[in-house]
């Protein structure tokens, strides 16, 4: 395992794969330590990485104190409500907000401002997460009542699968739905990104105007 030269590689696959049109930028790679040690998470910091992601919280505390200080810490998992406090104020970018209790339990704990996504399930699988695309906007709206809650953008993870075309669609739904919340003008939600894309999907993500892609096992591998 390199992870310096997964990470080259990966670079190269955004270059080719970055759609200008969609986005100025390529997509930022956020490397998903959640398999690894934080030795292996430092080296991916080492390759010049700077932004990293863990879906739990005591791994996303353990990487947070040990990575430099000027790592940006994005938390990508579900968050119970009543562990809220204890990671809240750690947290650079929150992933996964997807319903109204958590918004709550987030006005009571943090200090600041926490920059969210909004978490949709695009494909409709029960198994995942997220608002359905219908009630995204109404959700965002509702959110303006919450003065620690800023929507950066929206977030979504694609089913496991190799077809393109359904993939394709799947993100290309989600960057609509970006668009018309962006459109709407809410100083509360500003929602300028898109975080989608992992180490099966990321390529086509990046086609669809990712802004964020989150990639573990292709970049950092997996221990144990
Ligand atoms: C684990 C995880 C990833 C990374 O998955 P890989 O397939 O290992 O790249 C991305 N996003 C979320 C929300 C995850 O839980």
């Amino acid at each position: 395992m390199n992870v310096k030269e997964n990470y080259t590689n990966i670079s190269k696959n955004l270059t080719k794969h970055h759609n200008t049109e969609l986005t100025s930028n390529e997509p930022r790679v956020i490397a998903v330590t959640k398999y690894v040690t934080i030795e292996r998470a430092q080296s991916a910091y080492d390759a010049g990485i700077r932004d990293f992601g863990e879906n739990r919280i005591e791994g996303f505390l353990e990487k947070k104190k040990a990575l430099p200080e000027d790592s940006v810490m994005h938390f990508i998992g579900s968050l119970q409500s009543r562990k809220v406090k204890e990671v809240i104020n750690d947290v650079d970018y929150l992933h996964a907000l997807d319903r109204k209790s958590l918004a709550k339990e987030i006005e009571k704990r943090a200090d600041d401002v926490v920059k969210c996504f909004v978490q949709v399930n695009v494909s409709g699988e029960a198994s995942k997460h997220g608002l359905e695309l219908d009630a995204v906007e109404d959700f965002i709206k509702m959110l303006g009542d919450y003065s620690k809650i800023e929507v950066v953008g929206l977030m979504t993870m694609a089913p496991y699968t190799d077809d393109e075309a359904e993939l394709k669609e799947i993100f290309s739904k989600l960057r609509h739905k970006r668009d018309e919340i962006k459109a709407l003008g809410l100083a509360h939600a500003p929602c300028t990104e898109l975080s989608m894309g992992m180490s099966n999907d990321y390529m086509i993500a990046t086609e669809e105007g990712a802004t964020y892609v989150r990639i573990g096992t292709s970049l950092v591998g997996k221990e144990e």
